[in-house]
């Protein structure tokens, strides 16, 4: 007989940003698939998802993953569910409407490693600042790029657990990383999203090292983080029309607002119209235009008009599940027939 680890991965309900808790599960002769992987449950008033009188929440089991980090382990993505078995409300993937997988979603996310003794990046001296931003971006070498062991170990983790990462970088900031992630369908691309940070938060524990998933953990002239988002669906995949995608740009326009709730917290201390970011209150859009809402990549337009728009609004702390909830509704606003 053999014994499995499950690792059961939820959000909790802080606001406004919410964090991943796990605990685990060991089932007897597992098979590996998700039907096989019973409901559990946990106490919500420990996770600000339940009063203590009243305090069961369950786990509904959504997307399995091995897990490389462990022996005979699985990573359980899951989402939380009331008693009755109506999705609680912290529950942003049960808001997503795309059950034909329509939608495919490439995030760009950005984070700081972040030194726990002095509470500052990974790489910053204990008193002061290190040299300005310049040498950071993609760079390689000591006294340049901070944390590397720890950036890849997290990436073959992603890679052996079958998390479809396209890329990783250094990014402008001392300490501060990206790792891309792209799938064809919205839940998926959240549920990897959130085990890709779930493995990256385990990873740096053993170097004692935190992620800061803040939008701007450094004042002053140092890069916030973003989380991009890359979004296309069958017609701006297939329109061949600049008409159909002003369409579809223009229903983001009078929806500013309910965009910007779910783009992460403090975005008003990122999206500044500096540092290649759109003011918070505005909504632009251009080709190849880093300083707009959205961008318009210069792909999609030499493709004649086939192609995905970049959000570049959403930030490192926003729920990838809410992000992409939100973009297919705007996006399904602009697609009804007048
Ligand atoms: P940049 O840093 O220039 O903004 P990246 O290469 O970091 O760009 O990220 C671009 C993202 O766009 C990738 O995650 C990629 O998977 C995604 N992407 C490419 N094509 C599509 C598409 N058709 N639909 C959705 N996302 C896409
Ligand atoms: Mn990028
Ligand atoms: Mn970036
Ligand atoms: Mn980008």
């Amino acid at each position: 007989m053999a014994k499995f680890k499950l690792e059961y991965i939820w959000l909790d309900g802080y606001k406004p940003t919410q964090s991943l808790r796990s605990k685990t599960r060991i089932e007897k002769d597992f098979s590996g698939d998700l039907e096989d992987c019973p409901m559990w449950s946990f106490d919500g008033s420990s996770t600000e998802q339940a009063p203590g009188n009243s305090s069961d929440c369950l786990l509904k089991p959504v997307a399995i993953f091995p897990d490389p980090g462990r022996k005979s382990a699985y990573l359980v993505m899951c989402e939380v569910l009331n008693a009755d078995g109506t999705p609680h409300p912290s529950n942003g993937r049960a808001t997503i409407d795309d059950d034909d997988n329509d939608f495919w979603f490439g995030f760009e996310q950005e984070y700081f490693l972040w030194d726990l003794a002095i509470n500052k990046p990974y790489g910053f001296p204990e008193n002061g600042y290190p040299g300005p931003q310049g040498p950071y971006y993609c760079s390689v070498g000591a006294g340049k790029a901070y944390g590397r062991d720890i950036v890849e170990e997290h990436l073959d983790l992603c890679l052996e657990a079958g998390i479809n990462v396209e890329g990783i970088n250094a990014e402008v900031a001392t300490g501060q990383w990206e790792f891309q992630i792209f799938a064809k369908g919205a839940k998926a691309a959240g549920d990897q999203v959130w085990v890709a940070r779930y493995l990256l938060e385990r990873t740096a524990e053993k170097y004692d090292v935190g992620i800061n998933w803040h939008c701007k953990p450094v004042q002053g002239d140092w890069n916030g983080s973003g989380m991009h988002a890359n979004f296309s669906n069958e017609t701006l995949r297939t329109a061949g029309s600049k008409d159909v995608y002003e369409v579809i740009l223009e229903a983001f326009r009078p929806v500013i607002k309910e965009h910007i709730d779910v783009y992460g917290a403090d975005n008003h201390l990122r999206l500044t119209g500096k540092h290649e970011t759109q003011s918070i209150d505005k909504f632009s859009y251009g080709v190849s235009d880093r300083g707009a809402s959205i961008r318009i990549p210069i792909a999609t337009v030499e493709k004649g008009w086939k192609g995905y728009l970049e959000d570049r609004r959403p930030n490192s702390a926003a729920d990838p599940y809410k992000v992409a909830g939100r973009i297919i509704k705007t996006v399904k606003s602009a697609l009804v027939p007048a």
